[in-house]
């Protein structure tokens, strides 16, 4: 493993980038994103977690220091006062106007304000909801600059229909403060009907259906000579996801046998494991809810899509009488609409998708991720705002890790998830076993630590390595993905020079589904995975040096004093005891010691084989080579 070293060829030098770079921002209730046009077409931004969404969360920590997206949600179960979501709900209002919805956020107000609304964080100090904006947005352009290597100047940023004035100004306002020039708030329903190109009819009449975490919101646009109107809004700002998360855990806590608790962990947890148990229903019929109680057992239920279907018709139904009343508003029967757009990430239920297609009568428009059609659509008119095809180029990310399949189906990552192409990156492999003429390349991409849980790739052998101790030949694997994604693997016997390349596509076939699941599955099974790789390394190092040294003492005993076999043997029986047990480091150790011990002999004979392999050849040459 000490061969290993990455070196970098031919690091991506950043593009040339022009000045003026214009964003789309669906600045959401829950979740938030980002988006650019590239080559004529939207596409969101993701992060170095992968993610294309920033939940909309900020936490303002002790030493102020201010964190958003991901990570602050974490901190919100224990941080509750410093950790702020859903500002959406607040930006551009007073105390006086939240009335009803006050119920709906859960922070301290400094009321001594009475025309903007301040947060108070319990220590002093206070922020004001357009400040909480302005951290997410800055959030969002900072991601983008990773991207695309220049900060956004401009922005389009989305804003609900039914916003007023007072909160249409403060949206600005959080932009203005973030920094960017904000060419225009588009509403969301036009944003989703943009992202689907329909500006490009003349006429139409659409339905747009957002069902998102907290709320519900259904418009009537209707497109007269391809310039959209809102003509009628509806909803409910205290219904979403998060509602169906709360009907599944109250069921599963009755099923519990814990109806009534007030034990906020416990409501914390079932709340968290029926959000994760709903999302997986997305896409399976049925999935494991499982709970653990606090008396250290673990509740498990099946739950399925009927259930699912079944607790949050009710739900449903409230949206159901909101649209009806959109359409009355907009005087539109349901025959008369040319499509219905899913946006919300809570559209991406197939039970919500066949209740939205009973609703109208017809089947939704769904071709494009509703956590996305909103900033796509953002990003289409921020494009057209600046002046149409911008010069700058989004480097595309390579969205799984790269790498190969090494002894025991362990996979070494030679390009990481996320990093911009054109890249590459370089590593040396040594050979296994004594004698070994050939090597077998396996191209795998995923996160997983061990190869079964990742895509294969490619398979390919570099023949004709010279018979060689283990360990003495060197493979360099060179990885590079070029300016159209396109992965060359390179394998070169550093002795001899032999080399064998093959291309593939590591895109290829992959839907943005796939990716996400192997990333989920990827987090989820970090940890076992990180032990599994340490152990199966370690016994397959274990096994290597073990077979080595023994063919390596029957091949030259001649080179071995009696002293120097006795330690040897000695190593070698403490580590065929250690192998078999699961502690890594201990291996590890026993490794390291029979490394020690049997150091003497394998100086003499390296310096043997360095001798054959020098016939007819400078020793400058051979130096170069072989040296490190
Ligand atoms: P908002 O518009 O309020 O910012 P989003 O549109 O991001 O919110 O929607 C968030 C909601 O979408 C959450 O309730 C989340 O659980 C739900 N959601 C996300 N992914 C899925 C999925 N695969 N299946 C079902 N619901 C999902
Ligand atoms: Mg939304």
């Amino acid at each position: 493993m000490s061969l290993m070293q990455i070196a970098e060829p031919g690091q991506s030098t950043a593009k040339e980038a022009c000045a003026t770079v214009a964003v789309g921002i669906d600045l959401g209730t829950t979740n938030s994103v980002v988006a650019i046009v590239r080559d004529g077409r939207p596409v969101a931004i993701p992060g170095p977690d992968g993610s294309t969404t920033v939940p909309s969360v900020v936490h303002y920590a002790d030493d102020g220091s201010v964190i958003v997206g991901r990570e602050a949600l974490e901190r919100a179960a224990e941080y509750p006062r410093t950790t702020i979501a859903s500002a959406k709900r607040l930006v551009g209002r007073s105390v006086a106007d939240l009335g009803d919805a006050r119920r709906l956020v859960t922070y301290d107000f400094d009321e001594t304000d009475d025309r903007v609304i301040r947060i108070r964080l319990g220590d002093g100090r206070s922020v004001t909801p357009i400040e909480v904006s302005a951290e997410i947005l800055r959030e969002l352009l900072s991601r983008a600059e990773r991207a695309l290597g220049v900060r956004p100047t401009q922005a389009v940023i989305t804003v609900p229909a039914y916003f007023d004035d007072a909160q249409r100004q403060a949206t600005r306002d959080a932009g203005r403060l973030a920094g960017v020039e904000v060419l225009r708030l588009l509403a969301e329903p036009t944003a989703a009907a943009l992202a689907y190109g329909l500006d490009r009819n003349e006429y139409g009449t659409y339905a747009v259906y957002d069902l998102g975490g907290g709320t519900f919101d259904v418009s009537i646009l209707k497109l007269v000579e391809g310039v959209f109107e809102v003509k009628a809004t509806g909803g409910n700002s205290a219904l979403g996801g998060d509602d169906f998360d709360r009907a599944i855990a109250q069921r599963m806590l009755d099923a519990a046998g814990h109806p009534e608790t007030v034990d906020p962990r416990l409501v914390r947890r079932a709340v968290a494991a029926a959000r994760a148990a709903k999302e997986r229903l997305t896409g399976a019929e049925a999935t494991e809810f499982a709970l653990a109680m606090p008396d250290g057992s673990v509740f498990r239920r099946e739950l399925s899509r009927t259930d699912f279907a079944a607790w949050i018709e009710p739900l449903l139904r409230k949206t159901r009488k909101a649209c009806r009343r959109a359409l009355k508003d907009a005087e539109v029967a349901p025959g008369e609409l040319d499509g219905v757009i899913l946006v919300g990430g809570s559209t991406r239920s197939p039970v919500v998708r066949d209740y939205v297609a009973d609703i109208f009568g017809r089947e939704p428009l769904a071709d494009i991720d509703p956590d996305h059609v909103v900033a796509l659509g953002a990003a289409a008119q921020a494009d057209m705002l600046a002046g149409g095809s911008q010069q700058v180029t989004l480097l595309d990310v390579i969205p799984l890790s790269l790498g190969i399949e090494t002894m025991g189906g362990v996979v070494e990552k030679l390009i990481y998830r996320n990093s911009t192409i054109p890249t590459g990156a370089k590593q040396e492999f040594t050979t296994y076993a004594d004698n070994q003429t050939g090597f077998d390349i396996h191209v795998v991409q995923g996160e997983r630590e061990t190869v079964d849980g990742n895509r294969s790739l490619a398979r390919f052998t570099l023949k004709g390595i010279p018979p060689l101790p283990a360990g003495m030949a060197r493979v360099e694997i060179t990885f590079v993905v070029d300016e159209d994604g396109i992965l060359h693997v390179t394998a070169r016997e550093k002795l001899t020079g032999i080399e064998n390349t093959i291309e593939v596509k590591p895109s290829y076939g992959l839907t943005d589904e796939e990716v996400e699941r192997m990333l989920l599955d990827s987090f989820e099974h970090a940890e076992e995975d990180l032990a599994a790789r340490n152990l199966r390394i370690e016994r397959v190092e274990a096994d290597r040096i073990l077979a080595a040294t023994r063919a390596a003492m029957a091949a030259d005993p001649e080179l071995l004093d009696d002293a120097v076999r006795e330690e040897i043997e000695r190593a070698m029986a403490a580590l065929e005891q250690v192998k078999v047990g699961d502690d890594h480091l201990a291996i590890r150790a026993a490794i390291e010691a029979l490394d020690r011990a049997s150091k003497p002999f394998a100086e003499k004979r390296m310096n043997r084989a360095i001798a054959a392999a020098m016939e007819g050849r400078t020793l400058a040459e051979v130096e170069h080579e072989v040296g490190s």
